[in-house]
């Protein structure tokens, strides 16, 4: 059953509560360096106010410490801005997301009106479940969970309708994301265009693919993508795996990895995962290679196994070669983690190349989709966005989504 949209909601004269991701950079001026976040919300936004909707927005932004001096720089005023300026309307501004100051916002405005609250993290009770990990039972404790309690009872009172369009935060159970929508009437609470979209594109991967199925993993740990390669074996026809990743799976051979980053107490798992995968896990034949990890470092590329003075940075041609072609008849390709040390020149070559192989086979049919972080930003700097079927707005959503969890804020919100 597929979820209900913020299409499917009557807004009109409504208080739509919308959770978007504003998390957004800012340099040391407040002045946002990357409004992608924001824009990616609009046509949520747009619609809701052109149906005449009265729009109350709420987000995160960073990782604010409960020091009021230290905090100022993470208030959410500069995206009001930015907001207005983009969409050509005012954009009112709370200066909290719960309380008088909210109240008085979110009752004020008129049909086709937007708002927007203060961060959301201001208030400690907004992620104070990830908090409580950090109890002796990791378990919240009974006064935290009071704090959620209210904090959600608070929110809630904000808005008639609910509309989660926050993806890099689905697989956080956080107030805004999870309680709320709980407290809503059913049948008002919906998902909006951006979490519709990841959703699809991501389900369709799995559920559904269009074959052969290819997924590219890379980046530094095995450790970090245990639950994705597992998850993803079984369905897909192969997985490529680049990055210092591939170096756990050399080791687990008795392949020389030289000093190359090497999980050497995960070589075990790695063993259980190759013997599990009949064939399907393609590793490197070849690296970038060099003493360290440094720009303008002399290189060298290595056949085979490393020696014990050079550490491996990125694929070499060959493997470049054998993983093109294994893409070039792909029906799908999901790719998450870069090949190699891709900050550091030359050690981006590999990936920069993947990145135009599978441009050029989505050019050609295939769908692609790029999990978020850093292959995102490796399709960006290389010019490619444009040509990927889907570029996910959320790094660790995308990769618990891969993983096959089921994200909690997405299974309180109504049927379609
Ligand atoms: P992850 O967060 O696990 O996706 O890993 C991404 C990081 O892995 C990036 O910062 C890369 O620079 C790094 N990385 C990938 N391959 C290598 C490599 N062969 N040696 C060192 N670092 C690498």
């Amino acid at each position: 059953m597929s979820k209900k949209s913020v299409r499917d909601l009557a807004v009109r004269g409504r208080r739509v509560l919308v959770r978007a991701d504003f998390n957004v950079p800012l340099d040391d001026r407040q002045s946002i360096t990357d409004d992608r976040r924001i824009t990616q919300f609009l046509p949520t936004l747009r619609h809701i106010l052109d149906n005449g909707g009265r729009a109350i927005l709420m987000s995160h932004l960073g990782r604010p410490s409960g020091k009021p001096e230290e905090d100022a720089k993470f208030s959410l005023k500069p995206v009001a801005a930015r907001i207005e300026k983009l969409i050509g309307k005012p954009c009112r501004f709370a200066k909290d997301c719960v309380g008088p100051a909210a109240m008085e916002v979110a009752t004020a405005l008129k049909d086709g009106e937007v708002a927007l609250l203060e961060n959301l993290r201001f208030h400690k009770a907004e992620d104070i479940i990830d908090k409580a990990k950090k109890n002796p039972d990791g378990k919240l404790t009974a006064e935290q969970d009071g704090k959620r309690v209210e904090f959600g009872k608070q929110l809630a009172a904000l808005g008639d309708m609910y509309v989660n369009d926050a993806f890099g935060t689905c697989h956080r159970k956080h107030v805004s994301m999870y309680d709320v929508p709980q407290l809503m009437p059913k049948g008002a609470r919906a998902i909006g265009f951006l979490v519709e979209k990841e959703l699809k594109y991501l389900g369709q991967a799995l559920q559904s693919p269009k074959r052969p199925f290819v997924a590219v993993l890379g980046g530094a740990k095995v450790s970090d993508k245990i639950g994705v390669i597992k998850n993803l074996l079984p369905k897909v026809d192969k997985v490529l795996i680049g990055g210092a990743m591939a170096y756990t799976f050399w080791a687990a051979q008795d392949r020389g990895v030289g000093k190359s980053l090497c999980e050497r107490d995960k070589l075990d798992l790695a063993r259980e995962l190759l013997a599990s995968a009949g064939g399907k896990l393609i590793l490197p034949v070849d690296s970038v290679a060099a003493a360290e990890l440094k720009a303008g470092v002399a290189t060298k590329i290595v056949d085979g196994e490393l020696p014990p003075e050079l550490m491996g940075l990125d694929i070499g041609p060959r493997t470049i070669q054998a993983f093109s072609a294994a893409l070039e008849s792909a029906g799908t390709i999901v790719w998450n983690g870069p090949m190699g040390a891709f900050e550091t020149r030359p050690f981006d070559a590999g990936t920069i190349a993947l990145a135009k192989t599978i441009a050029a086979v989505t050019g050609k049919g295939a769908i692609s989709i790029i999990g978020g972080g850093d292959s995102a930003a490796a399709v960006e700097q290389a010019g490619l966005a444009a040509k990927m079927t889907h570029i996910s707005t959320g790094g660790g959503a995308s990769l618990e989504f891969l993983e096959g969890k089921k994200f909690g804020p997405v299974e309180v919100i109504d049927e379609g």
